[in-house]
């Protein structure tokens, strides 16, 4: 199995298909740059995906190859779909896996957006290389 976010963008992805129309997600926000929807399997109360319109595999495709102003357009649609969610003054969590180590599962760079109760600490404590 080829590392997910490292490589070439896969249109049959799921999020590609998504963003197309092909298989429903019950969108939050969209944007020109973004789209944000209810993750399928919810890890809190709140647990949005937000993802970029263009085809970037991950965040380091993204980071090294969008324009400026897809870059700075997917962050305020981040920005707005919090606020939108009245999260500010809770606040919120966000998180990006990348590639193997960061556990990322599809190949179409998103943002998970989590909130509604409080997070705890950001990652479970294990020994160092544990
Ligand atoms: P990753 O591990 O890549 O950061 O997270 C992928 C996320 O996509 C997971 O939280 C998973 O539940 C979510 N997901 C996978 N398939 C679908 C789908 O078809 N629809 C929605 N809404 N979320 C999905």
């Amino acid at each position: 199995m080829p590392v997910k976010g490292v490589g070439e963008y896969d249109d049959q992805n799921i999020f590609a298909r998504i963003l197309r129309g092909e298989i429903p997600c019950q969108k939050v926000y969209e944007d020109a740059w973004a789209l944000a929807f209810n993750d399928i399997s919810p890890q809190a109360p709140v647990h949005v995906l937000v993802i970029p319109k263009g085809r970037w595999v991950s965040i380091a495709d993204f980071a090294a190859h969008a324009a400026d102003a897809e870059i700075a357009g997917f962050w305020r649609a981040v920005g707005a779909v919090a606020k939108q969610l009245d999260l500010e003054e809770p606040g919120y969590r966000l998180l990006l896996n990348m590639g193997e180590h960061g556990g990322q599962e599809v190949a179409h760079m998103h943002v998970h957006l989590f909130g509604g109760r409080p997070l705890g600490r950001m990652l479970e404590r294990r020994a160092a290389g544990g």
